[in-house]
């Protein structure tokens, strides 16, 4: 008993509160896992210290560098080793009593004041102490790389008691045991902690084995020079870090040295034009270290759905989320991201236009959504733009539209926002050469709202909500004659028997002649009401659809309207309206506005006309 034990020494912890463990133990317990994260990001430090220090003093410090990892089933221990720069007694003094409490210290004021404890779980890195997650006893055994310096061996059993004695170790590094408690046996296995590395520590610089087996790729794409990696690599890469996504459409390689250090790799998935904004797909690393893949403080909130990996080293990574959103260099951080996506998708619209409208047509909402939420983002990509048209060329920017259309037409843009729907009205624009865009995405009606907003002489009109002057036809004066017997004009006449059969339905009519003779009729609401009603509804609240925005324009141009006139002129007034109501019906119907009262009322109308018509044949026969 002897001249060992005399030098064993043994301590207090300082760590000035109160016994900290159940409070790691307890908190920490959704993520604990990250107990092997922090060893192994140790571990791996300590290897990158002992290179520093051995190109500095130009040591003999050989070149197989690894951190092993290596479970005990039947001794209940996992062991976290690597031959990196070690520590003496007086480091551990100075590292682990001390030092390493102060991430740990903070952790628990910070937990004793946050209203949500759980805010700031999974983000704190306890370093070393987080061991006492999962162990209820750790040993660490080292020899560090000094030349005579002497093995130490620490051991703590989780209370804020250490021993530290003198050891025989032979090798260079340091051994972490943890003495794995009852309730954490899930991590005697070996799968289970290749999960774990494969989680956190996929691409650490250093080769990591666990069984003898290397788990990680030491040289992940992002830390390669960008001229030098293939586009397949790229891919590669990506589906390593997705294995189950299809191929990503582009991907930017951000490689910043300057105000900050950043690199990683970001993919543009193939979006559909609904997707989550309220989760960060992005995996954030620090030093190749994985942090977490749902950050959304440091992602830009448009830029949630993209995916790939960041490496931020200078960012403390490992501290709560609150503390990251005070941080002004995630600011800039989120400014560099926006900013290199803009300028990526401008690169790719002035590269290829054709490509580009495909791509274009995965990724539009996402630009728009961007440019609703990010000022300068809209700056940057607001003129490749592109949407959809009648004409021929498929896809405009809205200034090419601009320029094509005629002067008369001003700061109108004329849009449908349903193909099928608006058809007749898309056609009777189109027949005056009028172009009309196609914005029927989910997220138009915002976007042509905030283009108007920042553009206040725009005018986006729907096609159903105004008829131009051009469509109108001026020359076709026959409708105002009035004939000898000083009768109404056959405009007034239809006027007023349509107003009569309508006005008290609460629609409003509109007789106009217009630059098409087979649509009898069309349906227009005033844009608007409209957009104030689509609005109220995302909003949650319910309107009635009522009649009360409606204008119901009778063309007096077309075949149908003339022959109206001439019922009402021979006094046929019942087939006149029973032809009326029928041209409202079919105003209604191609704009999809029926509900079943008017369905049934429309089907036994449209009877009763086939009688009619059948009626006239025999007359005329
Ligand atoms: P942090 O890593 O954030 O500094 P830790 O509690 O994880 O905090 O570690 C405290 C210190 O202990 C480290 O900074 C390092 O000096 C020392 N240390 C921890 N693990 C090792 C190791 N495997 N080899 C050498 N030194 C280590």
């Amino acid at each position: 008993m002897s001249e060992q034990q005399e030098k064993i020494e043994q301590g207090n912890i300082s760590i000035h509160t109160e016994n900290i463990f159940p409070i790691i133990k307890k908190w920490l317990y959704s993520e604990h896992d990250i107990f092997l994260r922090e060893l192994v990001a140790n571990a791996v430090d300590a290897i990158h210290k002992l290179k520093q220090i051995g190109t500095v003093e130009g040591l003999q410090i050989g070149d197989d560098f690894a951190v092993e990892i290596e479970m005990d089933k039947a001794a209940g221990t996992v062991t976290v080793r690597d031959n990196g720069i070690g520590m003496t007694a007086d480091e551990i003094r100075r590292y682990i009593n001390q030092i390493a409490f102060s991430s740990a210290k903070e952790f628990v004021s910070r937990f004793r004041d946050a209203a949500d404890p759980n805010q700031l779980i999974g983000h704190f890195g306890l370093g070393f102490y987080s061991a006492f997650m999962v162990a209820d006893k750790v040993e660490i055994r080292s020899l560090s790389y000094q030349e005579g310096a002497e093995g130490a061996h620490w051991v703590c059993d989780g209370s804020t008691r250490y021993e530290l004695r003198p050891f025989a170790k032979a090798d260079r590094g340091t051994e972490v045991i943890l003495h794995i408690a009852k309730e954490s046996s899930e991590f005697l296995d070996q799968e289970r902690l290749r999960q774990v590395l494969k989680r956190y520590c996929n691409f650490l610089p250093v080769p990591i084995r666990l069984g003898g087996e290397v788990v990680n790729d030491c040289a992940p794409l992002w830390c390669r020079t960008p001229s030098e990696i293939s586009e397949e690599e790229y891919r590669q890469f990506y589906r390593k870090l997705y294995p189950l996504a299809e191929d990503p459409l582009f991907w930017i390689h951000l490689n910043v040295d300057f105000p900050f250090n950043l690199r990683g790799i970001i993919y543009f998935p193939r979006l559909n034009n609904e997707f989550d904004v309220t989760k960060s797909h992005i995996k954030l690393f620090c030093n190749q270290v994985f942090v977490t893949d749902n950050c959304p403080e440091l992602i830009p909130e448009f830029l949630l759905p993209l995916q790939g990996c960041l490496d931020a080293p200078d960012l403390p990574l490992n501290v709560s989320r609150s503390y990251l959103q005070k941080e002004p260099q995630v600011r800039k951080i989120r400014e560099v991201l926006a900013g290199r996506v803009a300028a990526r998708i401008v690169e790719l619209a002035k590269k290829d236009r054709e490509s580009f409208v495909d791509v274009w047509e995965m990724i539009h909402t996402f630009v728009k959504f961007g440019m609703m939420q990010d000022d300068k983002f809209r700056s940057r990509v607001e003129d490749i733009v592109l949407f959809r048209t009648t004409h021929e060329s498929g896809h405009t920017t809205l200034k090419d539209y601009r320029e094509r259309a005629s002067k008369d037409q001003g700061d109108k843009i004329f849009y449908a926002t349903d193909e099928v729907g608006q058809a007749s009205y898309v056609r009777l624009f189109n027949s005056q050469g009028r172009e009309v865009l196609i914005l029927d995405a989910m997220i138009d009606s915002h976007f042509i709202q905030f283009l108007e907003m920042k553009n206040p002489s725009l005018r986006f009109i729907r096609v159903d909500a105004e008829v131009d002057a051009s469509l109108v036809d001026e020359e076709d004066k026959a409708a105002d004659l009035v004939s000898a017997d000083s009768e109404k004009s056959p405009r007034e006449l239809l006027n007023e028997f349509a107003t009569g059969l309508f006005g008290k339905e609460g629609v409003r009519v509109r007789v106009e002649s217009l630059k098409d003779e087979q649509l009898p009729g069309l349906l227009l609401v005033d844009e608007r009401l409209r957009r104030f009603r689509e609005m109220t509804r995302l909003s949650g609240r319910d309107l009635p659809d009522g009649d009360d925005e409606k204008t119901f324009l009778v063309n007096i141009g077309s075949r149908a309207g003339k022959r109206i006139v001439e019922l009402l002129r021979s006094g046929r007034r019942d087939t006149a309206e029973l032809a009326l109501r029928h041209v409202y019906d079919l105003a209604c119907l191609s704009g999809q506005a029926f509900d079943r009262e008017r369905m049934e009322a429309f089907l036994q109308r449209s009877a009763r006309l086939l009688e009619l018509v059948g009626a006239a044949e025999t007359e005329e026969g």
